[in-house]
Formats: C-alpha cells, structure tokens, sequence
C-alpha cells in the first residue's frame, strides 16, 4: 500500500543488534501496533527475555486521522500516538526486526519456530501473535496493477491528493463513508460510491453528513468489475446488478472501502481460526495450542479497537507470564 507522507521514524527504536536466532526467548511478539507494543512493554516490565518481530510500527494507527476515543488524549493524529507508544517502548531496549514479516509459526518439541520472509528462524518459549487486519482487496482486473498508482486503501493518508479530482469509493459501510467524507473535504470534485448490495449500511449520521453534497453520486447494487488506465487509474467499470448493463465511470482514483481481513496466514497451520479467519482466543488470549497467545484484531474478541488492542496485548503478556511460571518455566 502507498502511504505517502505517513512514515514512523523508528530510527529511535534500534536497539543494539536485533534479536538473535541463536537465543532462545520466553516470548516472541509478533506485530507492530498498539496490541504488540503494548504487549512488549509489559512482557519487558515482567523481566521476560523478548524480541519483536514485525513488517512495520504503528500499525492501523498510522492509516488514522483524528483519534477521539483513546483515553488520556482529547484529539490525537495516529501518528502521534504511534510515536508515543514507540517512546514507550523505547526504555525498554526491546530487540525487535522490522521489514521483514513472520511467514509461520510451528512447534518443535516446547519451543515454538517462528520464521520470517527473509527465512531467518527465531525460537521462544511463547508466542504472542498481534498481526492485526489488513484492507479487503477487490480482486479484480487492474487493482494490483494500479495499486498506489490511483488504486488506494487508506483515504486518511491520501484524500488530500485528489483535490479537484473524480473519485470513485467501493463500499457502503462506515469505512466507505467515511473515505467519502475525507475526499469531499479535501476538495475532491466528484465522489462516486459504489455498493456491491442495496442500500448502505453505514450510520445514518454519517449518510446524513454527506447525502445532500452535490459532488457525491451514490450508486447501490452494482459491482465494481474491472480497473482500467494505461499508467494509472483513468477509468472504473461498474456492473448494475439488477439488469446487467455496464458502465465506465471515467475517474482518477478509487479507494477500496470494502472491510478488513485478519493477518493470521502465520497460524493457520496451528492455533483454531473461525469462519472470518480470525485466531479464536478465550479470556485470557490463550489460543488452543498451549503457550501460542493472539491479540487484538486479529483475534475473534469483539470491537476492533485502539484501547482494546492495547488491552489485549497487556493480558497476553501477562498470560504469557503466568504460563511460563506454572511450567516452572522463567
Ligand atoms: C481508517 C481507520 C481508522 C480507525 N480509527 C480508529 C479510532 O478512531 N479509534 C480506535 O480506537 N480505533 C480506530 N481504528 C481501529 C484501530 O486502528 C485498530 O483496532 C487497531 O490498530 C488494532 O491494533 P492491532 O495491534 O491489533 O493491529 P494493527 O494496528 O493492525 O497492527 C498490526 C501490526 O502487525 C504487523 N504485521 C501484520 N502481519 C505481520 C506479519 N506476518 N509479520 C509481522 N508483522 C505483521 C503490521 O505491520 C502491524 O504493525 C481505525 C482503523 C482504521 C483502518
């Protein structure tokens, strides 16, 4: 994904060498977002010998604007308080790898193996895996083609580039919505929505805060079938679901609105997932395999949230914790 202008700087974060395939580690936090920092920061306050390992900091924190609703900020931009939680964990001296995502995890006799894309193995007594979710691809013909060449999934980070533009947003709940509030008032001169059902479901205040703007074309029922430009986007064709007729919306860009899949891929093998792919964990963000631990979004724990992430990422430490002193284990 293009996120321009959106960059953590965790040059400040590097602690003295990365973690060290050779050691083996009481816990492995996989992520970077507020469940693995926060994770992190109370797996390193419990003494445990840990690393982290993730593809990037900050996770979805970083695709938002405004954040009115995590406790002890009125109004914070997520990339504040990503770079708060990353001072958080910075005295910490936590060993951590970044640009390099975790492919699997599996298990070798008690400990767990967890290997990256650059197939480097590392090994821990417990796993904390707080991967998160990621946009909901179209797939169709052009989208990865055109993806960051017109084709974008985050309207927090790129609205403000499609000022005097036509844009069209695939998607009828909030996110959509909520992308077509961004672009109307970054001054985008068309928004067209494009919902694959009938009718929206997004709030009402929300349809109501955009429904009487001149710029914005609400098109339900139809589906979005093909991507199409030569270097980038110029051109979106739509299916009217109803009667079948087709329709070229001739545009600059389309955002991709249409929900978010979890990143459990690395556990699949391993740990229960329900019918949305998400990690089943109990109360205590145990998975079914003893000593693997999940949080946060990619878990089946309701209300994907800020402060809910970091919540779960602090049990799962200290279930961590407590798992590895019932083994007799620390
Ligand atoms: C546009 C938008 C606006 C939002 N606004 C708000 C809001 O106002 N308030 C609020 O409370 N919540 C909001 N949310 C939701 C909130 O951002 C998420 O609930 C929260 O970030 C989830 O945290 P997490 O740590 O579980 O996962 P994520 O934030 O998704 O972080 C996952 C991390 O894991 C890393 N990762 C993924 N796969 C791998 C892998 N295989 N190997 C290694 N690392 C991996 C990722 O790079 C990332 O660093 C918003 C979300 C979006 C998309």
């Amino acid at each position: 994904m293009d996120f321009p202008g959106f960059s953590l700087d965790v040059s400040a974060l590097q602690s003295d060498g990365g973690p060290n395939p050779d050691e083996i580690y009481d816990v492995l936090v996989i992520g970077g977002g507020p469940a693995a920092m926060t994770a992190a920061v109370y797996a390193a306050r419990k003494m445990l010998k840990l690393a982290l390992l993730t593809k990037d900091f900050g996770g979805q924190v970083m695709d938002t604007s405004d954040i009115e609703n995590y406790m002890g900020f009125q109004t914070i931009t997520g990339e504040e308080l990503a770079k708060k939680f990353q001072e958080q964990i910075r005295h910490f001296e936590v060993p951590f790898r970044k640009d390099d995502g975790v492919l699997s995890v599996t298990q070798d006799g008690d400990l767990f193996l967890v290997r990256t894309e650059n197939d480097v193995v590392f090994r821990g007594k417990t796993v904390i895996l707080a991967t998160g979710k990621r946009s909901r691809p179209l797939n169709v013909p052009g989208e990865r083609e055109f993806t960051g060449k017109g084709v974008a999934y985050c309207a927090t980070c790129d609205a403000p580039f499609y000022a005097g533009k036509d844009v069209v947003v695939a998607g009828g709940a909030n996110s959509a919505l909520t992308a077509a509030m961004d672009l109307l008032k970054a001054q985008a001169t068309h928004v067209t929505l494009v919902n694959f059902i009938e009718g929206w479901q997004a709030d009402e205040v929300l349809m109501a805060s955009v429904r009487d703007d001149q710029r914005l074309n609400l098109l339900d029922f139809h589906e979005v079938v093909r991507i199409e430009g030569k270097d980038r986007v110029e051109a979106v064709r739509v299916r009217n679901r109803k009667t079948g007729e087709e329709t070229v919306i001739r545009t600059n860009g389309i955002f991709v609105e249409i929900g978010l899949l979890p990143n459990s891929e690395p556990v699949a093998e391993l740990a229960q997932v329900n019918d949305v792919r998400e990690v089943l964990v109990d109360c205590h963000c145990a998975t079914n395999v003893p000593g693997l631990f999940a949080a946060g979004d990619v878990t089946t724990v309701p209300y994907k949230q800020i402060v809910i992430s970091a919540g779960e990422g602090a049990k799962a430490a200290l279930a961590a914790y407590d798992y590895l002193a019932q083994k007799g284990n620390l």
